[in-house]
């Protein structure tokens, strides 16, 4: 295991300190009440649920890290389904990577967790790939950009080591989001970043797995424990409109395999609509009807007032 992380990595129950042996991870705190007190490492990566609190279980993770992948055959059909062009689109993300990784230069260590990293979130090249930046991803499940497989609500990490947090689309996923915003506080260090994108106006894009939408005022109270140094829109009323134009169309049809051919319709049909919001987000009006927002904010001793959040708004209603 990487040092970085065996220096930061403890029981994702008590936060207790963490013994080695061979390939499993035992705490060593003897009133601890997580289960199953011991972690397995698959491949070098520790798998961290606390199943006495978590709903994701530790045999299954470790099933996908065992099992050998997609066939060649199989990677290759589902690059030729997703060769067409998508209706989303984000005006803000590379923009707010970069601010971020500047921020990111005064800081000693430079160290982000990446919550949900298993899908590369757009613009966090500049983060991977900057000198002054060392990056930790977890996730549920094992991707190649994973360090450590853990549940958000339970952060298997010491408290204040990270310098920022990065939830890119990920917290709409979560079952218990304000479970995550105190584990995010606990991790990071006292003036530590928080990056988030959350969705507005998004249909359903998890099935079971998808749980919130946020507004701005909500989205903006969510963190008022931390200081805005930025927020607005990153997807916009564009990418809106051509997602609920493509979720009535599968609204009249019975059976999935039609839904999958209208989808594939509709992207051919809308595509464009989410080019708009190039000009769109540019008018305070479109805070009202996006499609997602975000936020970067420091950890604040101040907590912002319901009278101080109600004065932030500044869209067009
Ligand atoms: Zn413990």
């Amino acid at each position: 295991m990487d040092k970085t992380l065996e220096n930061i990595l403890v029981c994702p129950g008590c936060h207790g300190p963490l013994t080695h042996q061979a390939e499993t991870l035992i705490c060593t705190d003897t009133h601890c009440q997580s289960l199953p007190r011991q972690w397995p490492m698959v491949r070098g990566v520790p798998v961290m649920f606390d199943e006495a609190q978590s709903f994701f279980r530790i045999a299954d993770a470790r099933s996908i890290l065992e099992s050998p992948g997609r066939s060649r055959w199989h990677r290759w059909l589902s690059k030729a389904w997703h060769a067409r062009p998508g209706l989303d689109r984000n005006v803000a993300a590379e923009r707010n990577y970069r601010h971020l990784e500047q921020l990111l230069r005064d800081t000693q260590e430079g160290l982000v967790l990446v919550v949900g990293c298993g899908d590369e979130g757009v613009g966090i090249h500049h983060l991977r790939t900057s000198p002054h930046v060392t990056l930790i991803g977890l996730d549920i499940r094992w991707t190649a950009s994973v360090a450590v497989i853990g549940d958000a609500q339970q952060l298997p990490f010491s408290d204040e080591v990270f310098d920022a947090v990065v939830l890119q689309g990920v917290l709409e996923h979560v079952l218990d989001i304000f479970q995550v915003e105190k584990e995010v506080f606990r991790i990071l260090k006292a003036q530590g970043l928080v990056y988030c994108e959350l969705p507005f106006l998004q249909p359903n894009h998890g099935g079971a797995f998808d749980l919130t939408r946020f507004t701005w005022t909500g989205h903006r109270r969510f963190w008022r424990r931390f200081t805005q140094l930025e927020a607005g829109v990153c997807c916009g009323p564009g990418m809106a409109m051509a997602n609920m134009v493509q979720q009535f169309a599968r609204a009249w049809l019975p059976f999935r395999a039609w839904r999958i051919l209208s989808d594939w319709l509709t992207d051919w049909l809308f595509w464009w609509l989410k080019y708009l919001d190039d000009w769109l987000t540019k008018n305070p009006a479109s805070l009202d009807g996006a499609s997602g927002l975000f936020f970067l904010g420091r950890k604040s001793d101040h907590v912002l007032s319901d009278a101080e959040l109600i004065a932030t708004y500044r869209g067009g209603q």
